[in-house]
């Protein structure tokens, strides 16, 4: 069964009604101005389709991590603001959430306008989900619509209390194209299914591998997570970052994979991270005593670019090496390269993972591919096939 999006929602059920949206505006700041607006501009379709159908927008978000309160250095404010010059809709910013005034507010609100309320984690019942505050928030709505992907895999009163109080809860379009690409393409994926795995660690992504395994035809591993997969096999791994106590999860996943995990042929070392100078390729059974492997090798490289070429559906999380000091930040590179073109061919391409979003908007690709997730926990615990908490708390179709 599919989750209700405001698509599903008729005329009736819009027109003058007050949506209350719950988005993601946690975006990066600098001297009180918005450094960039990504998030906000991801939520703009949602907003625009309910302005259009002449529904009353209240919207919530919270914004970094203030502790203890209200502090003005988090304040919604100036994202109001910065919301205000993307749309010719009249912005309202109201510097409280659980008040009287806010309340007033929403209820002055005119068809097309929209109001901003204070972050919500300045408030106290937030993140314990406080049944009252998801009541108090129920109040400022019509219905509730959960835009937020990026924190749905937070059971929090704005998240997720709040849907169990205010119906209809449906999904924004943001939240549906997630559900699309992260759960439809992955649930039933045009073959071959090709995931790409990679980043620091392996304890973060056992339950990844865990899952994809089943479903996958290739899991094709890089970034640090590959030495560890490299001392389960008995290679010497020198100075690499590698999690000991995993090593014997990486031999059982290893005989579990039937081959399906795939290794780097090679690797890039080098000394240390500023010696990138020295650094060279060596095979994988090769790798010196004295360095550390920063990247796949350009064997590996080559390699899986053929292996994405040849997918129709793939799945990338985790970057190949430390992409943000070059040279070790060419696997990444080929394998965003690759991705790209694969795009280009048909295939559908998805990215999860801040960092893995992070390195393929750094290259100017992310329009490139079907999908790059707006959610970099939340991607994660959906590739774990978890059900994240702000969407189990949503309206699901009929039939
Ligand atoms: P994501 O956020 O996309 O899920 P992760 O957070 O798991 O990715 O991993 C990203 C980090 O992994 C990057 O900071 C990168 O520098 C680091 N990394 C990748 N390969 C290596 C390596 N061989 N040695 C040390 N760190 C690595
Ligand atoms: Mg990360």
């Amino acid at each position: 069964m599919r989750t209700k999006t405001i698509r599903d929602l008729t005329d009736a059920q819009l027109r003058g009604k007050r949506a209350l949206v719950r988005v993601d505006f946690n975006v990066p700041m600098s001297g009180g101005r918005v450094t960039d607006d990504t998030r906000i501009r991801a939520a703009l379709p949602t907003i625009d389709a309910l302005l259009s159908k002449g529904a009353r927008v209240v919207l919530l978000s919270h914004l970094g991590r203030p502790k203890g309160g209200p502090d003005p250095k988090f304040s919604l404010d100036p994202v109001a603001r910065h919301l205000q010059e993307l749309t010719p809709a009249r912005v309202v910013f109201v510097d409280s959430t659980d008040s009287d005034e806010a309340l007033e507010a929403t209820q002055r609100a005119r068809p097309g306008e929209i109001v901003v309320l204070e972050n919500t984690r300045f408030l106290e019942g937030e993140e314990k989900n406080d049944e009252r505050l998801a009541r108090t928030l129920a109040e400022l709505g019509d219905l509730y619509v959960d835009d937020a992907f990026g924190s749905a895999h937070r059971a929090h009163a704005s998240t997720e209390g709040v849907a169990h109080h205010l119906k209809p809860a449906v999904a924004g379009l943001l939240m549906e194209r997630e559900l699309a690409y992260l759960g439809d393409a992955l649930a039933s994926p045009a073959r071959p299914f090709v995931a790409v795995l990679g980043g620091a660690k392996i304890s973060g992504k056992i339950d990844v591998i865990e899952h994809l395994l089943p479903t996958v035809d290739a899991l094709l591993i890089g970034g640090a997570m590959a030495c560890t997969f490299y001392a389960a096999m008995g290679l010497e791994v020198g100075k690499s970052l590698v999690e000991t106590d995993r090593i014997p999860l990486a031999k059982h996943l290893l005989d579990r994979a039937q081959g399906k995990l795939v290794l780097p042929d090679d690797a890039l070392v080098a000394p240390s991270l500023d010696a990138a100078a020295s650094a060279h390729p060596v095979p994988r059974d090769k790798i010196p005593r004295d360095e550390a492997m920063f990247d796949i090798g350009p064997r590996a490289a080559a390699r899986y670019a053929q292996r994405v070429a040849a997918a129709k559906t793939l799945l990338w999380n985790g970057p190949m090496g430390v992409f943000e000091t070059a040279p070790f930040d060419r696997g990444t590179h080929a394998v965003a390269d690759a991705m790209a073109s694969a795009t280009r061919s048909g295939a559908t391409t998805i990215v999860g993972g801040g960092d893995s979003a992070a390195a393929v908007e750094s290259m100017g690709l992310a329009a490139a591919m079907s999908h790059v997730s707006t959610g970099g926990g939340a991607s994660l615990e959906f590739l774990e096939g978890k059900q994240l908490p702000g969407v189990a708390a949503l309206d699901l179709k009929e039939g």
